[in-house]
């Protein structure tokens, strides 16, 4: 293939890679916890540390690193005081953050790399074979950390009272998350930017909850969907001379849109099956139960009833019990409940 010939767009692609798989697996924890603006924040703050390096000739992914951990820290840290101000502190932090690498970039002599664009909206063309290096080795502590500590992270993000009730170190895990999200924001400063890093990390996120059915299926999933989007945004900001931040950007909402709509069609098309099999039942001449004269089917965790050759299974609503459908003529358990949208525990 023509794009892999040069080396800057092997970089490049190496890059995508690394970040499409790293920013939906951290994406996924500030979701659960409601913290979707995190990383944009951090990216913010990551600015200041860009042009802090650029202006002490420092490798400005290393200082971006610094700025957005202290950011992290500060954040957590501010939040786990739980006082109403801490909303303020945030945007204090984040505005500073911005204006701090703006102010300080315009300070850089002439011929400086100092192209604030490229930054904000990610220049794949920048990717430096030193920053593939730093890169890797951000990708294997970001992804080793959330295997480890992935379902402790998750119990933290999900429900802190309760993390904190079984003694779990609520603060000590908001924290490394604070810190991953920082080090992922600078790991895909080249590639989306620091302003689009954060659709990175929540796009795919939130793609994959409408489809998994578990944590870890979620988990999975964000991050191959970021995966795909993430190279394939790449590539074809290539032939299509498009920004690669934005480019991925706008696969992942496309993404997003076509899923959310297929998701609706079928609890629409789920929803009218089921009202209409319920229907035909809804005069049901006595309550299935212990003897009523239908053979008795155990399925899964609750029984059905053998009703002329179909099975029934009670099914408690508001206005009484109605009866679903779960089996043909042939006795095959098939459940035509609704597919449900709640949110599956780990
Ligand atoms: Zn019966
Ligand atoms: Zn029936
Ligand atoms: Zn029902
Ligand atoms: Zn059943």
């Amino acid at each position: 293939m023509e794009v892999l010939e040069y080396g800057f767009m092997q970089r490049a692609l190496l890059a995508s890679l690394m970040v499409g798989a790293v920013a939906p697996a951290v994406g996924v924890f500030l979701v659960q916890r409601r913290l979707s603006l995190l990383g944009d924040g951090l990216g913010h703050v990551a600015l200041t540390g860009v042009a802090v390096g650029v202006l002490t000739s420092t490798a400005p992914v290393g200082a971006a690193l610094v700025a957005a951990v202290l950011g992290a820290v500060l954040i957590e840290l501010v939040r786990a005081r739980g006082r109403t101000s801490g909303d303020v502190a945030l945007a204090v932090l984040f505005y500073g953050g911005i204006a701090g690498g703006v102010v300080l970039l315009s300070l850089a002599p002439r011929g400086q790399a100092t192209n604030i664009e490229a930054y904000l909206f990610g220049a794949i063309t920048t990717t430096s074979p030193g920053d593939v290096a730093a890169f890797a080795v951000i990708t294997v502590v970001v992804l080793g950390l959330v295997t480890l500590l992935g379902q402790r992270l998750y119990a933290v993000s999900d429900d802190e009272e309760y993390a904190r009730a079984v003694g779990l170190p609520v603060l000590a895990l908001n924290l490394v998350l604070a810190g991953l999200v920082a080090a992922t924001v600078v790991l895909s400063m080249r590639v989306v930017g620091l302003l689009l890093v954060s659709a990175l990390m929540i796009v795919p996120s939130a793609v994959a909850q409408l489809l998994a059915r578990s944590f870890r299926q979620a988990l999975v999933l964000a991050c191959s969907l970021g995966l795909v989007v993430s190279v394939s945004g790449t590539t074809a900001s290539y032939y299509t001379g498009t920004p690669s931040g934005g480019t991925i950007v706008l696969l992942a909402i496309a993404l997003f849109l076509v899923v959310s709509a297929a998701v609706a069609v079928r609890e629409a098309t789920g929803h009218r099956r089921h009202r209409r099999r319920a229907a035909i039942h809804a005069a049901h001449p006595h309550d299935h139960g212990t003897g009523c004269g239908h053979r008795e089917v155990p399925h899964g965790d609750h029984v059905d009833y053998d009703h002329d050759g179909h099975l029934h299974a009670a099914h408690p609503t508001g206005s009484g019990v109605h009866y679903d459908e779960h089996g043909g003529h042939d006795g095959t358990a098939r459940d035509t409940a609704p597919p449900s949208r709640g949110r599956s525990r780990a």
